[in-house]
């Protein structure tokens, strides 16, 4: 490959994250407005295995990544241990508990099982780099963020899916060398 061919044939991490154009949202937790109840759906109507915490849908801002193990252990603690979380407990990632009204059952602190430093990469990060990361640090995923507001999820598979089309379509890929 000459410079310029290898250069059209960069893929961007844009490319291979989830969720695609036209695919449903990333699932996502916010950090201090969602319920025990809300975790719990979201926990049942989904089998990722972590969920992006951001401050708030209208920010996107990533605070931090949280393990679907971590989080069904927790709730399931929480429910049979702790007293006074109920469905409509708050849940909160943060330091200190949100201000709720007075006769708010007690909230439910997850901070402890908040990855506060995920590996984050720019949506124009080439996937070599982004390969080349993955192995290097030994990753499962990595977020995908545009100026700072949170974009999409690249997990090994994805990344391993990519490579194996990339062998197809261009055996002499940079990526296989
Ligand atoms: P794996 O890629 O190992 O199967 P997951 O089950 O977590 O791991 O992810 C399945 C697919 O969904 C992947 O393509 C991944 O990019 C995407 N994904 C992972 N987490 C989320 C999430 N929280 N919201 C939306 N899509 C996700």
């Amino acid at each position: 490959l000459d410079a310029k061919e290898e250069f059209t044939h960069t893929t961007l991490a844009a490319d291979v994250m989830r969720p695609r154009r036209n695919e449903t949202p990333l699932s996502v937790l916010t950090q201090d407005d969602m319920t025990v109840e809300d975790l719990e759906m979201m926990i049942n109507e989904t089998t990722y295995n972590g969920f992006p915490v951001i401050v708030s849908k209208e920010s996107q801002r990533l605070v931090g990544f949280a393990l679907r193990r971590d989080i069904t252990i927790a709730l399931e603690n929480a429910r049979r241990k702790q007293e006074g979380i109920v469905s409509s407990s708050r849940v909160h990632f943060t330091q200190h508990a949100p201000t709720l009204p007075a006769d708010s059952p007690r909230p439910l602190k997850l901070r402890s099982i908040l990855d506060m430093s995920p590996f984050t990469v720019t949506d124009h990060t080439p996937m070599e780099i982004v390969v080349d990361i993955f192995r290097k640090l030994g990753l499962r995923q990595c977020l995908v963020t545009h100026n700072g507001r949170l974009l999409g999820i690249i997990t090994k598979k994805d990344i391993l899916r990519h490579m194996a089309q990339m062998a197809d379509q261009d055996p002499e890929s940079i990526m296989f060398n």
